[in-house]
This record gives C-alpha cells, sequence and structure tokens, in this order.
C-alpha cells in the first residue's frame, strides 16, 4: 500500500542517552533496550521483571549516538527542504535532564586548540550543525554560479529567538525579553507575532551571536534559571529567501522557514511535588504539548480530520510549518535509568501516537 505523503512528512525517532555519573555510582539498572536497525525499543518494567512493552519509531538512537549522525539521518533532509522554500520544524521532547537541549544545541568544544581540526565541533547539536549546513550551502551555490552563470541566486536570512512560558511569548531578541508578544492573524501574513524582532544573518558568525543573545536572555529575571528553561518552549527561526533569475532574466523567489524547537520537558508536576502557580504554570505547558500532540496525530492520521491548531500558543504560532508541505521531525529523548520508569513510558507513549 502506498504511504500517503503527510505520514512520511512526519518522522518520530528517539534518542536515549548514556547513564550519568549519579546512575552509574548508584548502579542504577538501563531498562531501554533499543534495535538501530529496526527502530525498535523495549522498556522493562522495573518492578515487574520480564514485563516488557515494546514500540517501533522510524529510527532509534541508543548511547553511542553521535551529534553527526543524528544531524544527518534526521535535520539534514529537512534543512534540504527548506533551502528549496518549503516549511520545516525539528522538535526535541522529553522529561528534563533526558538530552533535548543537548540533541538541539550540544556544546562547543571545551578546549578547541588541543584537537585536530578535523576532531572539532563534534559536539554541537542540530541548531549550529544546520547554521554550517545552511552557509555552506549558499557559498556552493554562489560558488557554482562564477562558473556557470546562466542562473543567478540572491539569499535572504533572517533569524527570529521566542520563548512560550506559561502559554505567554517573549521575544529572546528584544532590548526587554520580558515583556509578553501577541499572536495576531491577517490574512496576508498568517499567523505572525506582533512586534517579535529579527535580524538579517550573511554567515555563521552572525547567526551564532544571535543564538548567544537569546540564550543570554533566556534566564533575565529567572531567579531559577534551571527550572524556567526547563518550563518553556524556545523557538529558534530560520527563514531563507532565495531570489533566483534565470538566463532569460526572469526572478523567481522561494522563501522557507526551518522552526527549530526545545520544546518544555514533559515530566508530570505532581512528581516534582507543584503547588499553587508552579501547578497552574504545569497545565498551561502540558496544555501546549498535548496540543501539540493532538495536532501531529490528527496529520499523521492524514484522514482530512480537523487539525485543531488553535488549542494553544505553539501549535498556533507553527501552524503555517505543520502539514501540508511541510516536513516535522520529533526527536523524543528518554533516560535508560530503572527509577525513570513512568516519564519513559509516558514519553515512548507520546512518542508513538505521533507517529
Ligand atoms: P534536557 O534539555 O532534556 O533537560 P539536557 O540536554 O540538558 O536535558 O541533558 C542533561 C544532561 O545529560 C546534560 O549534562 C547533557 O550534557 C547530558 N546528555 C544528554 N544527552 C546526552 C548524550 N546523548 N550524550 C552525552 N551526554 C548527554
Ligand atoms: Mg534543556
Amino acid at each position: 500500500m502506498p504511504e500517503d505523503t503527510t505520514r512520511e512528512c512526519v518522522k518520530v525517532v528517539v534518542r536515549c542517552r548514556p547513564p550519568n555519573k549519579k546512575e552509574i555510582a548508584e548502579k542504577r539498572k538501563s531498562i531501554v533496550k533499543m534495535n538501530t536497525e529496526t527502530g525498535y525499543v523495549t522498556l522493562e518494567n522495573p518492578r515487574q521483571e520480564g514485563s516488557t512493552k515494546g514500540f517501533t519509531f522510524d529510527a532509534v538512537y541508543d548511547k553511542d549516538s553521535t551529534q553527526r549522525m543524528v544531524y544527518d539521518e534526521t535535520a539534514f533532509p529537512l534543512v534540504e527542504s527548506v533551502l528549496e522554500g518549503f516549511n520545516g520544524t525539528i522538535f526535541a521532547y522529553g522529561q528534563t535532564g533526558c538530552g533535548k537541549t543537548w540533541t538541539m544545541s550540544g556544546m562547543e568544544d571545551p578546549d578547541p586548540g588541543s584537537l585536530l581540526i578535523e576532531e572539532r565541533g563534534k559536539l554541537r547539536g542540530i541548531i549550529p550543525n544546520s547554521f554550517e549546513h545552511i552557509f555552506n550551502t549558499i557559498k556552493l551555490r554562489h560558488a557554482s554560479e562564477e562558473e556557470g552563470t546562466e542562473k543567478t541566486c540572491e539569499f535572504l536570512v533572517r533569524a527570529t529567538y521566542l520563548e512560550i512560558y506559561n502559554e505567554e511569548i517573549r521575544d529572546l531578541m528584544s532590548p526587554d525579553p520580558k515583556k509578553k508578544l501577541e499572536l495576531k492573524e491577517s490574512p496576508e501574513k498568517g499567523v505572525y507575532v506582533r512586534d517579535l524582532m529579527y535580524e538579517v544573518v550573511d554567515n555563521r558568525d552572525q547567526i551564532d551571536a544571535v543564538l548567544a543573545r537569546g540564550n543570554n536572555n533566556r534566564t533575565v529575571g529567572a531567579t531559577l534559571m534551571n527550572s524556567i528553561s526547563s518550563r518553556s518552549h524556545s523557538i529558534f527561526s530560520i527563514v531563507i529567501e532565495v531570489n533566483e533569475t534565470d538566463a532569460a532574466g526572469n526572478n523567481h523567489i522561494r522563501a522557507g522557514k526551518l522552526n527549530l524547537v526545545d520544546l518544555a520537558g514533559s515530566e508530570r508536576q505532581s512528581k516534582t511535588g507543584a503547588s499553587g502557580d508552579r501547578l497552574r504554570e504545569g497545565c498551561k505547558i502540558n496544555l501546549s504539548l498535548s496540543a501539540l500532540g493532538n495536532v501531529i496525530s490528527a496529520l499523521v492520521d492524514g484522514k482530512g480530520r480537523h487539525i485543531p491548531y488553535r488549542d494553544s500558543k505553539l501549535t498556533r504560532l507553527l501552524q503555517d510549518s505543520l502539514g501540508g508541505n511541510t516536513k516535522t521531525v520529533m526527536i523524543s529523548a528518554i533516560s535508560p535509568a530503572d527509577y525513570n520508569y513512568e516519564e519513559t513510558l509516558s514519553t515512548l507513549r507520546y512518542a508513538n501516537r505521533a507517529k
């Protein structure tokens, strides 16, 4: 039976992080098994020996997976299609501490001078790798023009960086990042954030600076910086406009948008003993996550069923980049350790529904 096109355009993968120092010291049992050939994951219930649950995904990445592997297999094709003028979104989903930020941002080499050139940058995640991919492609296209010349392209790359916290939108590029912004809708622009700042970027250094500035703002005014960043959804978007002129002098403009989303932690708030404001906050965060799950499963279902974009800020904002001609990748981050069983099961179920 031929796959329908929407199904092909939503890819769901799972990545399991290695055990951390504390888990190794405590001799925690690993309850996750992955078959990287078949995309099959089994999760063992630590309280019931021999009881396992199994799920199949488009791909699974175990503790030995490299940042490069994850980029090349999941993000690369999506970024290529953005360069061709389509929209695309990459999400990292999962419990706090399981590798969402590692997968999306990763880290720079602590001491690059001590590494051979070919060994550098291996810890970078999807966001910096996509910057490199985009600007390398632009450079290559310009270089091939100088040889060929029947066609010329001009690229315009713009970046925005925002955060959704408690169903409120904040601009991470703004001098006043605590100010709440409004979602608006117009026939020409579709759904957009009013007054959102953007920066035109011409090279790696400029876009790196945008990311660094925004990351810095994520923690402004936050007393509990860790908890704020694990409770907010951050969206780094890159719009790539290509203006092509052919040999006959005809212009053709295409624009693609890439959204790179580090979602709020998916853990249930009851576990962390939340009450009052924290609990309300938790409900709103989970509202965006459950709305996203509903949108993706409606898209994957592909029966022309109503897509409930309007149920949360996150899904409204990403409406033009989910479904239709777009590509979506959901990377679900999980922990291998026995004490995370409940959360890991819930992450795998969420991811399974999305596929
Ligand atoms: P999250 O953003 O989901 O809360 P992080 O990405 O911050 O989680 O990961 C928590 C810790 O685990 C970090 O110290 C990170 O460096 C480490 N980590 C996560 N995934 C991996 C991985 N695949 N390989 C190595 N370290 C990882
Ligand atoms: Mg994080």
